[in-house]
């Protein structure tokens, strides 16, 4: 077969069922009870995350926020707090605010139309079609990044899957091969199969697709899925203040949107300021002194860009008051933890008090 003429492979839906009866993953938290709720949270958290950080996150969510009415009253700090290291906080905005849509529209509950489940906000096509297959075993075909993967090399799709054209073609092989029955248990095998047979260095030996795998057949398992076109990405750079006073780091709400929207970050010293002291005095009316040994800068990787962070540590030596809703100090040993990017995260989890 050929991705030209993606009719329905034959027995390829019944290799994958059989490997995944005796191989495949039955045992993960969501899938016992398999709710469209519990499935939807697990594949938002599985979007850049990898199922073994995953689990500790979800069975914390979920004892937070068991079911969508829960998530939908909560207050977005507290939906950040708990998905604070998991990253790429649109995903935690969004299901706050699909949940809040769930419950005026849909009285808290998933519709079975799979148009209405891919409108509702930070759920697309793919999440979709694994809520609505793996909790009620509608037949919908999903392709998330191991799926891509899988079928790439099946079926020999050139080019990178980012790529509209791509993504296109696959989703008409993922659609071929789909079948109407045990969609979910099929759906299920396939995130399996790439996540544990058809990985970057694949195991073909172990795959039950490989007699027709066509990647395999011409030796050419490393070409597929193509890789993104390289480029350059551009570097930024910031100064982040770690200001230590008498009731812990001072923290400050980024602003509602840009990158890491809402989150609690450090103070950035503006590149136009004279000096960081000066600079904490104007904006905070904070005394500081700031420590002669900087610690060593972060460089943290977003898709489109570098930031290269450089932290500078000081102490309050006199009195004020910073105290409003976008500002507070934060003590990590005793205060409960708020949504924090994962790298100030890291770099108040490496700090020790001034002496
Ligand atoms: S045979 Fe190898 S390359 Fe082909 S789908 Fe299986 S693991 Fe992937």
């Amino acid at each position: 077969m050929t991705t030209d003429d993606p009719s329905p492979m034959e027995g390829f839906s019944e290799a994958v069922l059989a490997w995944f009866d005796q191989y495949g993953r039955h045992d993960l938290p969501w899938q016992h009870p398999a709710t469209p709720y519990r499935v939807w949270i697990s594949e938002v958290m599985l979007q850049q995350t990898q199922v073994t950080t995953v689990i500790p996150f979800f069975e914390r969510f979920m004892a937070r926020f068991p079911d969508v009415a829960t998530l939908a009253v909560a207050d977005r700090d507290t939906v950040l707090a708990h998905w604070a290291g998991l990253g790429y906080y649109a995903r935690a905005r969004n299901l706050h605010g699909c949940a809040q849509r769930l419950m005026t529209d849909y009285d808290g509950i998933f519709p079975n139309d799979y148009a209405a489940v891919a409108d509702l906000p930070g759920i697309g096509p793919s999440t979709a079609g694994a809520i609505l297959s793996l909790s009620r075993d509608a037949p919908h075909a999903i392709l998330d990044g191991n799926v891509k993967r899988v079928l790439a090399r099946y079926f020999a799709v050139p080019g990178w899957p980012g790529r509209s054209a791509v993504a296109r073609r696959l989703w008409t092989c993922s659609e071929a091969v789909t079948p109407r029955e045990r969609t979910g248990d099929f759906n299920q095998a396939m995130m399996d199969l790439g996540a544990t047979v058809c990985l970057r260095r694949p195991r073909c030996e172990q795959c039950p697709l490989q007699s027709g795998c066509q990647a395999l057949a011409a030796g050419e398992t490393e070409t597929y899925p193509g890789r993104r076109p390289k480029r350059d990405k551009p570097r930024r750079r910031t100064t982040m203040l770690i200001i230590h006073g008498r009731d812990g780091i001072l923290l400050e709400r980024r602003p509602p949107t840009g990158i890491w929207a809402g989150l609690w970050s450090l103070p950035e010293v503006p590149e136009s300021a004279d000096t960081a002291d000066h600079w904490v005095h104007e904006q905070y009316r904070l005394t500081i002194e700031l420590d002669a040994e900087a610690p060593a800068p972060l460089r943290h990787e977003f898709t489109h860009f570098s930031l290269d962070i450089q932290p500078i540590r000081a102490r309050v030596t006199g009195d004020g008051g910073i105290a409003d809703g976008h500002r507070r100090w934060y003590h990590p040993q005793t205060d409960e933890a708020p949504g924090l990017p994962a790298p100030v995260h890291r770099l108040i989890q490496q700090e020790e008090p001034l002496q």
